[in-house]
């Protein structure tokens, strides 16, 4: 059902309003994890200033070391859907487990279904039958057609408001953190008719790389880009290293707004 040969024309994801696959290229921005109330309004706000409405933020953090910080959970989506209440903004947050899914419909715009759960079936068929959007990432070490087959998942359950997301996969280059494979976003965009996002902040794990990487998704065709900010990333409870502060955030907007135009 995911395939162009199913349906030909592209799928549309409408977030309260907001566009993903419609031909203009958006962004999905926000902290790795929600840390506090204040933490989430500073980049609501800095975002809200850029013209942008999709806002992620980890409550439940599915972290490789048990002893890394966890998220906040259920208090983490209270504070997300606060403060994107009180700005005038959409929540993408990751659910990690089937029972939470149902009460995280009251909090969250977007489920994301991280790359650890990409092959959790069961999960995937719960966010397929539910009416919310859902931003599945590929897995870690996951091929191309895995990636459809879990999108496949979702869709077989009523839910076509799927968004595919290429966040890096798993190879021997250590330079990255993971190898971006730019070549999924034209692939995918042929094979299906869905929606593609590209995660530059867990592909690449370099902040260095955050804007080459972005300007090379939007050529070759992906709908929105997703990338981690955070008030003060050196203090970050999560990916200190690759987040970016608030006037990096503002200058990577306002330079993948000018390429955009060039485009
Ligand atoms: C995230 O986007 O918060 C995340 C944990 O990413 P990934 O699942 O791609 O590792
Ligand atoms: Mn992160």
């Amino acid at each position: 059902l995911v395939s162009r040969k199913a349906r030909p024309e592209d799928t549309i994801v409408d977030i309260n309003g907001e566009k993903i696959g419609n031909g203009e290229q958006g962004f999905i921005m926000g902290p790795c994890a929600v840390e506090s109330y204040e933490q989430v309004k500073e980049v609501a706000l800095a975002m809200k200033e850029q013209g942008l409405t999709l806002m992620r933020g980890g409550a439940f953090k599915p972290r490789t070391s048990p002893y890394d910080f966890q998220g906040l959970g259920i208090e983490g989506l209270h504070i997300l859907r606060k403060v994107a209440d009180e700005v005038g903004m959409s929540v993408v947050s990751e659910i990690l487990t089937p029972q939470d899914v149902e009460e995280a419909l009251d909090y969250v715009d977007v489920i994301q279904v991280g790359a650890r759960n990409m092959q959790n079936f069961e999960l995937l068929k719960t966010v397929g039958r539910v009416k919310k959007p859902v931003l599945l990432k590929r897995g870690l070490s996951a091929t191309i057609q895995e990636f459809i087959n879990a999108a496949e998942y979702i869709i077989s359950q009523g839910n076509d408001q799927i968004i595919l997301c290429e966040r890096g996969i798993r190879t021997y280059e250590k330079a990255t953190r993971n190898t971006l494979d730019i070549s999924a976003v034209p692939i995918l965009k042929k094979e299906t008719h869905l929606p593609v996002v590209v995660d530059v902040t867990h592909s690449t794990g370099r902040k260095d790389l955050l804007f080459p990487a972005a300007k090379a998704a939007l050529a070759i065709g992906a709908d929105a880009i997703m990338a981690e900010v955070h008030p003060d990333p050196a203090v970050a409870l999560s990916d200190a290293a690759q987040q970016m502060n608030i006037p990096e955030f503002n200058a990577f907007i306002e330079e993948l707004k000018v390429f955009k135009g060039k485009l």
